[in-house]
């Protein structure tokens, strides 16, 4: 290790979800799990839902999908 290095005191930290009234709204998204094709995300389930029927459609042997949820998250003393 070069250069100085000092530790003041040692904290904990963890990660939350942000709940704060500024905090960036929660996303939904769906993905593919055959072709990796991604959904638009969305304050909503409804359009993700929407692109996988379409998708689905569109491409028979695509009936697989992962949901994921995208939520605020914030670091935060313990
Ligand atoms: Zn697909």
């Amino acid at each position: 290790m070069s250069g100085p290095h000092t530790v003041i005191r040692h904290e904990r930290w963890t990660i939350t979800p942000d709940r704060k009234p500024d905090a960036r709204a929660v996303t939904h998204q769906m993905k593919g799990e055959v072709c990796g094709e991604e959904s638009g995300k969305d304050g909503s389930w409804k359009p993700p839902q929407t692109w996988a029927l379409n998708h689905s459609g569109k491409n028979p042997p695509h009936h697989s999908y992962q949901r994921d949820h995208h939520p605020p998250l914030v670091h935060v003393h313990a």
